[in-house]
């Protein structure tokens, strides 16, 4: 499937090593922008305590993902950290036909085939100002066992390397400023010429603006 960017709705993906504080940057991007919505994927990974099923993800067995990869129902889907995890292709494309502003929080296995497929996706990476400032969110976090915290700081310096293949990287020291900084890529992926053509024709035909570049 490869898309055209001519939907009005904008895609993003956001991707970071586990204990960078990509969720809570998330959960603040979404309450400042309500019209952006999270895609819910689909993983093998048991709940941590206070997750619910729909609400942080689909969790299923490993059958059941299975069944459904062989089915062709993921957009992209990977192995990480042990577990698999993947996006759905029919929900993502019935939300951007609907103009719907898509937030994909996904690694960067899935980025780069997301990127295959919609060139024109905001794809953003968020770093830690330093390994120990990582190390010390995963330790306080307290959802998860020594093993896998371990097994997410070995894996850390890997994911990272990917940062460079993203459009955006946001250092996230400071959350405040990392939060105006994912807003602002937000607001300015909203205002791509390609992207006002397609949700604001009306405005750019009363205007007598001929759209002669094809995007
Ligand atoms: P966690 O288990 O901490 O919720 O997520 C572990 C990793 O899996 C994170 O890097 C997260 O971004 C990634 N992830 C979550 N959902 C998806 C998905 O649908 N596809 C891919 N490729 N990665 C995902």
């Amino acid at each position: 499937m490869r898309t055209s960017p001519l939907t009005s709705g904008s895609l993003f993906m956001v991707s970071a090593p586990s204990g960078a504080g990509k969720s809570s940057l998330v959960n603040g991007l979404l309450k400042l922008e309500p019209k952006l919505k999270l895609s819910i994927s689909f993983t093998t990974r048991p709940p941590r305590p206070g997750e619910e099923n729909g609400r942080e993800y689909h969790f299923i067995t490993p059958d059941d993902f299975l069944t459904r990869k062989n089915r062709g129902e993921f957009l992209e889907f990977a192995e990480v950290h042990g577990n698999y995890y993947g996006t759905s292709k029919i929900l993502i494309q019935e939300a951007m036909q609907a103009g719907t502003d898509i937030l994909l929080e996904i690694d960067w296995q899935g980025a780069q085939q997301v990127k295959k497929q919609f060139p024109y996706v905001a794809s953003i990476f968020i770093l830690p100002p330093s390994i120990e400032a990582l190390e010390e969110r995963l330790n306080k976090r307290g959802q998860d066992s020594q093993e896998v915290i371990t097994r997410r700081i070995l894996a850390a310096g890997g994911e990272m390397a990917h940062a460079p293949e993203f459009e955006y990287v946001i250092i996230n020291q400071d959350f405040e400023l990392a939060l105006s900084e994912l807003s602002a890529i937000v607001k300015a992926t909203r205002c791509r010429t390609s992207q006002q053509i397609v949700r604001n024709a009306t405005v750019f035909s009363q205007l007598g603006i001929q759209i002669t570049t094809s995007f």
